[in-house]
């Protein structure tokens, strides 16, 4: 967008605003009116922000230039990350104490938060969560309200697990998880109530036991030990084969489980196994993100020129060819994809298969491309 459209405008806000100046109240946590720009950015989190818990790539600073001098957020963007684990509310504290910004809820979209959508679904039926961090916290904090993880579903069956004497880790529940888990035991009588679906929140951090309890419950209709039965549902919250940590090559993700439990269930089961996966790449995420860009700007309703549709361009810069560029490709208009080398990717040019709209070294140099682009340095 040029300059001129932008400056003609801020001409259009001015006037409306003496129209809407109620709408001065909803625009709170958001810059003044005037700045109002037409385009969100999305983030990927693992290779972009962060490797590991460290910052990288100048992200704090580059941050930073999307809120104005008091702190009050300018231009509309949002964390866009197949990661998770914990609830988005925790994560977005997590994010503006390792970052130095105020990150709000509604701007982590993670891999599983489009489970919130199966709530109707299954808000009173047995699933069970799997995954590092705290699944079942996740799931619970969405709406579903007869949940275990799998941690607390596996220790009710005796040997289910014949490696666990052999585990140098303990999966010992602290003392208030440990409470919540009573509870739990007193709500579900795992041993004649079927699990309806499984999901995968995060990074199953078990391989042998999660692999070999999902056969369980996948095979026998939702009942460990039994006969067989129909598959339960299987969701997982992502499809990542590798992605970027602090280790200098890539690490194994769940579309990494995924292959090998498919695998394996295949061989050992009659039926193929039967799931659905979320995440990047799939457009459904790129499209909830720009519903929730748009959100990010407060309403103004009686200016027609200034709705959610003036939205032209949503940039998403991310590190991983096959999964951010691949995903905001597929997705095509208004979508524009910035690739950068601090992760996944590390190639000179651009990527062969998925190449992107433009290749920067890091999420600041993306930063300063964007705002230098759309004037709003
Ligand atoms: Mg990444």
């Amino acid at each position: 967008m040029s300059c001129f459209h932008l400056f003609t405008k801020a001409l259009r806000q001015n006037q409306s605003r003496n129209r809407t100046a109620f709408s001065f109240l909803l625009s709170r946590s958001f810059s003044h009116q005037s700045e109002r720009h037409s385009f969100g950015i999305a983030f990927d989190i693992d290779g972009v922000i962060l490797l590991g818990n460290a910052p990288v790539g100048g992200s704090p600073a580059a941050l930073s230039r999307l809120y104005d001098g008091t702190g009050r957020l300018r231009i509309p963007y949002v964390f866009l990350t197949n990661g998770g684990g914990y609830p988005e509310a925790k994560r977005a504290l997590e994010l503006s104490q390792l970052l130095g910004i105020n990150v709000t809820t509604s701007q982590v979209l993670q891999g599983h938060s489009p489970f919130k959508r199966l709530v109707d679904r299954f808000e009173n039926e047995f699933v069970v969560a799997v995954g590092k961090g705290e699944p079942a916290a996740v799931m619970s904090e969405y709406g579903f309200k007869n949940v275990l993880s799998i941690d607390e579903y596996a220790s009710f069956f005796e040997n289910i697990d014949p490696l666990a004497p052999y585990k140098k880790w303990t999966t010992k529940l602290p003392a208030v998880q440990s409470a919540k888990f009573n509870e739990g035991a007193r709500r579900n009588d795992v041993f004649s109530e079927r699990v309806k679906a499984a999901f995968i929140v995060s990074d199953p951090v078990d391989w042998s036991r999660d692999i070999q309890v999902l056969c369980d419950i996948l095979k026998t209709g939702g009942l460990p030990g039994r006969n067989v039965g129909p598959q339960p549902h299987l969701y997982f919250a992502n499809d990542d084969l590798e992605y970027q940590t602090a280790f200098p090559s890539e690490r194994l993700g769940m579309g990494a489980f995924r292959i090998a439990f498919e695998s394996i269930f295949n061989r050992s089961h009659h039926h193929s196994l039967e799931f659905t996966s979320f995440g990047k790449p799939h457009p459904s995420v790129f499209k909830n993100a720009e519903i929730v860009l748009q959100q990010l700007v407060p309403p103004l309703h009686e200016d027609p020129y200034n709705n959610a549709q003036s939205f032209k361009t949503f940039y998403m810069i991310g590190d991983n060819p096959a999964v951010d560029i691949r995903g905001a490709r597929q997705t095509g208009h208004p979508w524009f994809s910035i690739l950068t080398r601090t992760g996944v990717f590390k190639g000179k040019g651009n990527h062969d298969k998925f190449p992107a709209d433009l290749v920067v070294d890091t999420v600041e140099q993306a930063v300063d491309y964007i705002l230098t682009k759309e004037c709003a340095s």
